[in-house]
């Protein structure tokens, strides 16, 4: 199975994403978390990308779409994967159906959740990330056992630079002008299936499980 998660950021595509790799058994290819390695790393990409990401933009397509198709392409993904926050535009959106084509591959589902802006503003400001494994926690919504720390890995939980107030309405205007276009995208195609993720994460989750057939 090869799906898209779509949505806004805050929308909860990181957390649905690592539940369905779970059930699945099939990676979650986030190219934020992706991103977010290289500029821990300090690779040239990395350092690169860190301004872009923390002024709340989006990186060039072409760096995003060369990392994905790297990415598809190892072992892990034979029998599917979750892209978690790509495509953002429609020319990643074109690169990859043509990368995936030259694998002989194609997206099976698109899932679509909706949240509104206010719930997004209210979900990114509270959340709180593992740097280490990656799992997300939210102050009220989901929050940890035990305070600041990570209940899978034990790390001291962060807050994500980009994750302030002023820097998430600009990523909310950056998904409106150029992430949106994507859904009217994927419904033209028919793969296109919307979930109301303005719901608990256990009913979103459930949700998508009967889209997918599980
Ligand atoms: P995205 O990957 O789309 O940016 P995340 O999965 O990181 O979004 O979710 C953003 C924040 O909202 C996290 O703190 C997460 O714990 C919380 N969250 C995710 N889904 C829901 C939900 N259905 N209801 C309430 N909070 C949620
Ligand atoms: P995310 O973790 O998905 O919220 O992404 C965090 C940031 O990484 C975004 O605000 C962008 O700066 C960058 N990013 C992640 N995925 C992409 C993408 N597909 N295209 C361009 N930039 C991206």
């Amino acid at each position: 199975m090869n799906l898209i998660l779509l949505g806004p950021p805050g929308s909860g595509k990181g957390t649905q994403a690592k539940m369905i790799a779970q059930h699945l058994g099939i990676p979650q290819v986030s190219t934020g978390d992706m991103l977010r390695a290289a500029v821990k790393e300090g690779t040239p990409m990395g350092l690169k990308a860190k301004a872009m990401m923390d002024a709340g933009a989006l990186v060039p397509d072409e760096v995003v779409v060369g990392i994905v198709r790297e990415r598809l392409q190892k072992d892990d993904c034979v029998n599917g994967f979750i892209l978690d926050g790509f495509p953002r535009t429609v020319a990643q959106a074109d690169a990859l159906q043509s990368n995936l084509a030259d694998l002989g591959k194609s997206i099976n589902m698109v899932i679509s959740l909706e949240v509104d802006n206010e719930a997004v503003v209210e979900r990114i400001s509270g959340r709180r990330t593992c740097p280490d494994c990656g799992r997300m926690y939210h102050v009220q919504f989901d929050p940890p056992e035990s305070a600041d720390t990570c209940g899978e890995c034990g790390s001291a939980l962060i807050q994500r630079d980009d994750d302030r107030e002023a820097t998430v309405r600009k990523r909310l205007d950056v998904y409106a002008q150029q992430t949106a276009p994507l859904v009217e995208y994927y419904n033209n195609a028919g793969l296109l299936k919307s979930i109301d993720g303005m719901q608990a994460i256990q009913t979103v989750q459930a949700e998508i499980l009967q889209a997918l057939g599980c």
